[in-house]
């Protein structure tokens, strides 16, 4: 197949976006958007990640990747039809990964500290808890797993039985029995993942 003939929309298409409009297509929470202003084509992208507009399929893969709208199985199924920039994204997902690890650790070590700030200053809640939300899912909660597996499948802090990595971060969170010995673990995972105190 020619690849410049394989377009983002097709593309996006093969890995099971559904088309919910005109030039519109969508999977999950993502969004997809192709729209023309001043004779210009342009990519429209809305992700439980943040969005933006980009005028190349190349940036607008890149963004799609960046905000976890496609992942790496994704990025080979395209690579299999011919989609150029799938196989530039896929030979740079690691370095690409690595890269929103740092800035989620940066970001989450920012929020904590605002968290502690007195409550009239103002923060941007929902961005950051955008970024909260991504930082647990790259990095709190692959270490909880090996955390998990160490301990028989439950918490290393009071013995209840957890099977996944999310619902032992909910409850050493959010428990009230040993609170501060849950606080404890919780705090010197993040110490470990992060390599400062919170
Ligand atoms: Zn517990």
């Amino acid at each position: 197949m020619n690849p410049q003939k394989v377009t983002l929309f097709k593309a996006l298409l093969h890995v099971g976006y559904s088309r919910v409009a005109p030039r519109t297509l969508s999977r999950g929470n993502n969004l997809v958007q192709f729209k023309f202003s001043d004779g210009m084509g342009k990519w429209y992208i809305n992700t439980p990640f943040g969005g933006g507009i980009y005028s190349g399929s190349k940036d607008a893969l890149h963004a799609l990747v960046l905000r976890f709208a496609i992942d790496v199985e994704d990025l080979k199924k395209m690579v299999e039809i011919g989609f150029t920039y799938a196989q530039e994204e896929l030979d740079s997902y690691e370095r690409t990964m690595k890269k929103i690890e740092q800035n989620s650790t940066k970001a989450f070590m920012g929020f904590m500290k605002e968290e502690q700030k007195s409550s009239n200053e103002s923060v941007d809640r929902s961005t950051l808890s955008d970024i909260l939300r991504e930082f647990k899912k790259q990095v709190v909660f692959s270490r909880l797993e090996k955390e998990l597996e160490r301990n028989n499948n439950s918490c290393p802090v009071c013995g209840k039985e957890f099977f996944d990595s999310a619902s032992l971060y909910n409850h050493a969170s959010r428990t009230s029995n040993m609170k501060e010995a849950h606080r404890n673990f919780l705090m010197v995972i993040m110490n470990e993942v992060t390599g400062l105190t919170p």
